[in-house]
């Protein structure tokens, strides 16, 4: 087992402090009680924080003056923002209250459904050391607080366009931070605050056995996907360590076990690598795994990273990849990356705006 695994495991001795945002209304309604406040102020300060998205406390008008003036919000500051060319997607970087930096990504559609979707980080950096991705060479920092991943939604919630959806596939494993994510999904979906559907909500797991298990037991409808990126263990394990201690067959096991508890087809994310996973081969190998299953298979073309051996398929062979495996009876379509003007891939902005620093003089 390697040594960064302890991380994993112990991920919850790495969580800061709860924050007012990753708090639910009984728990403001105990903190009040102690100031000395009627029970309700604090059902307040829950809706004005995520009914409403009022992270001032000075702008809380349904508050007094004097309890307005008790309340800190733990926020975020704005590093960058990046828009794209077609208007349609922006990334925030943001900066925690402890220097550590994250990202968070909008994606609105072009189409009249007004679907708004923020992709959030759970973890400042990852353990989880897929070698494909920017966010595993940084390495791992701390665990978000449920707050903190609430808070890079609310920054996108406007009232004349509002959040639709939710997908957990930004910086970190969500499932190794299994607490916080759950505490922020829960926090997300509550009644009093943005009401977003649990269907709505998506995670993304490298493939935490033990943990998907515990997540098909929430009794939650949030979506599950499941980033393969492989269809042998000898490859899976080589991109991404994680296959090591649950290999392929466990991982089908665990989504077919969420399918069957939770009713919600699951997804598997598969990133083109050229010459490394693209071949007819490898699409006949990844329908013979899946056949039968009710799943859908997204398909990536790599974004960029630092390791200069790997490179996207040209379009042509992600194309053939994809009719490969259509023909064979498996759902999949070809994701292309939205906003890779604004180095919309988890982890590019954080290491461009790492080396824009290092090159500026002190
Ligand atoms: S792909 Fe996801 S799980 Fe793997 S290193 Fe990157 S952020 Fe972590």
């Amino acid at each position: 087992m390697p040594a960064w695994w302890g991380h994993v495991w112990h991920s919850s001795s790495v969580t800061p402090p709860r924050t007012l945002l990753g708090m639910f209304p009984h728990e403001l309604e105990e903190l009040v009680g102690t100031w000395g406040e009627r029970a309700y102020r604090g059902r307040q300060i829950f809706s004005e924080l995520h009914r409403r998205g009022v992270l001032d406390p000075s702008l809380m008008t349904d508050l007094p003056v004097r309890l307005r003036r008790c309340i800190e919000v733990t926020r975020s500051e704005e590093v960058r923002r990046l828009h794209s060319l077609d208007g349609l997607t922006s990334k925030l970087l943001l900066r925690l209250h402890d220097g550590q930096q994250i990202e968070a990504v909008e994606m609105n559609t072009a189409r009249a459904d007004g679907r708004k979707t923020i992709c959030v980080s759970t973890q400042a950096g990852c353990a989880m050391a897929c070698v494909f991705c920017v966010t595993g060479q940084f390495g791992f920092a701390r665990n978000l607080e449920a707050g903190e991943i609430v808070e890079q939604v609310l920054r996108f919630n406007e009232p004349s366009h509002r959040v639709t959806n939710v997908v957990f596939m930004g910086m970190g494993e969500p499932l190794a931070n299994y607490d916080e994510t759950l505490r922020a999904i829960r926090l997300l979906i509550h009644p009093e605050g943005l009401r977003l559907g649990a269907r709505r909500i998506t995670l993304s797991t490298s493939g935490l056995v033990p943990q998907i298990h515990r997540l098909a037991a929430e009794g939650l409808q949030v979506g599950l996907a499941i980033s393969l990126h492989a269809a042998n263990d000898e490859l899976r394990s080589r991109l991404m360590p994680v296959n090591r201690r649950w290999p392929i067959a466990e991982l089908l096991d665990a989504a077919e076990a969420y399918f069957k508890q939770t009713g919600r087809r699951v997804s598997y994310e598969y990133t083109l690598m050229a010459d490394m996973n693209d071949s007819d081969a490898d699409a006949d190998a990844l329908a013979r795994l899946l056949a039968g299953r009710l799943c859908h298979v997204n398909l990536i073309p790599l974004n960029p990273t630092e390791d200069p051996s790997l490179h996207a398929p040209s379009m042509s062979r992600a194309l053939a990849f994809e009719a490969r495996l259509r023909r064979a009876g498996v759902a999949a379509t070809i994701r292309i990356n939205r906003g890779r003007d604004i180095l919309a891939a988890c982890g590019q902005l954080r290491l461009s705006e790492k080396r824009r620093r290092e090159a500026v003089p002190a």
